[in-house]
């Protein structure tokens, strides 16, 4: 991936523009448009519009617990393997999630030669798919026949009606979570984003891996469960997700918190028209082609080449972007590429 990424730079000649080791401490908007930023080191920069693609996974939610644990907790961010940056080996671990991360560590973890016990503590149920179906569409094929054609508020219903009945078949080859001791799944398949795993199941099954109800209280080396059940645990590692910060932007200027934030086509501030943000989305397909995706919206914006519509039509297109149904992941680059077409019409009529 590290290649690609290099060979992407080198290929657009990026590399000359960008300026490693970095950090911009603080953004805030000039006068006249633009945003002015003070780099860590003291030096201030002027530009003409701010592109947001520091990520959302870096920013740790702990889970609070009460209690006090002697052991080692850590949180999945951390995370390297098995021996990094706990010595996991031999030892009982308990991962605190159930989502993908959790799910995968739990996996990890429970391989020959690595932990000796893996308690999976799950609050609330997941529906858990394989990471390949042979029989469905991977929600980053473009979709075809119908879906394809069909105008948008149409297309997404027909989907929503769809889509439950294709998962709802795969999921009912699947083990029941219950009868592994997993919560209940949500009820609808648009409540969470969907676990993609193939071990977890097999793993319940052999006992490598016992599920444990929500984490109640931490009492130094035992934890209690919701369900009363104590368990002696040596390491904790709270796969419990991360929050989606700005730390060098503030909440006034944004008009809310990051995670409420909500942008035009899921990139462009709905009233500040210089602000974008990118790769930040719930998908469960690759993100990085979305986010290249955005950016084809947003460099001929800047360039002049892409007319916005209306700010009636702005706001009316705009959504929370870490709060939306996940759907099939193409859906979205198309309508990125029909909302770029009519915009370059605009600009050219303009
Ligand atoms: C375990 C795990 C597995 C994943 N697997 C997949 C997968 O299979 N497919 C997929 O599509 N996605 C996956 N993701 C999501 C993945 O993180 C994103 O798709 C991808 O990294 C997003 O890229 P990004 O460039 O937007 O953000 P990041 O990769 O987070 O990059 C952000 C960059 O911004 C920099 N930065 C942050 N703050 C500042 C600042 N103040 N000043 C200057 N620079 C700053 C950071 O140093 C970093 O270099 C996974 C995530 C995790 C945690």
């Amino acid at each position: 991936m590290a290649e690609y990424f290099e060979a992407y730079a080198q290929h657009f000649d990026i590399m000359g523009r960008i300026r490693f080791g970095t950090r911009v401490e603080q953004a805030t908007p000039c006068e006249g448009g633009g945003y002015r930023l003070q780099l860590a080191g003291g030096e201030c920069v002027e530009h003409d519009g701010l592109v947001i693609a520091s990520g959302n996974l870096w920013d740790p939610r702990w889970p609070e617990v009460p209690g006090a644990f002697d052991g080692d907790f850590i949180h999945s961010r951390d995370y390297m393997d098995a021996t990094d940056p706990v010595d996991c080996r031999g030892k009982r671990v308990l991962v605190m999630g159930l989502g993908n991360t959790a799910c995968e560590l739990a996996v990890e973890l429970s391989a020959a030669g690595a932990a000796s016990q893996v308690l999976l503590s799950a609050r609330s149920g997941q529906h858990i798919v394989p990471k390949v179906e042979a029989s469905i569409p991977h929600p980053s094929e473009p979709p075809t026949g119908l879906l394809a054609t069909l105008p948008r508020p149409l297309r997404n219903a027909l989907f929503q009606r769809i889509f439950p009945r294709v998962i709802g078949r795969v999921i009912s080859r699947m083990p029941d979570p219950e009868s592994l001791g997993l919560p209940p799944a949500p009820a609808t398949f648009f409540e969470k984003r969907m676990v993609m795993n193939n071990d977890l199941f097999g793993r319940l099954r052999e006992g490598a891996i016992s599920a444990r109800a929500g984490v109640k209280t931490l009492m130094g080396n035992r934890v209690e469960f919701e369900d009363g059940t104590v368990d002696e645990v040596d390491v904790i590692v709270a796969a419990t997700g991360y929050r989606f910060s700005l730390p060098y932007l503030s909440d006034d200027i944004l008009g809310c918190s990051p995670p409420e934030i909500e942008l035009f086509h899921g990139v462009m501030h709905p009233r500040r028209h210089d602000l974008f943000v990118i790769g930040v989305m719930k998908a469960i397909c690759s993100i990085w082609p979305r986010s290249e995706q955005q950016m084809a919206l947003v460099a001929p914006l800047l360039a002049g080449e892409y007319a916005l519509p209306s700010q009636a039509t702005i706001e009316r297109e705009s959504y929370p972007i870490l709060d939306v149904p996940f759907s099939n992941c193409q859906f979205y680059t198309a309508d990125l590429q029909r909302e770029l077409a009519k915009g370059r019409r605009r600009a050219r009529r303009r």
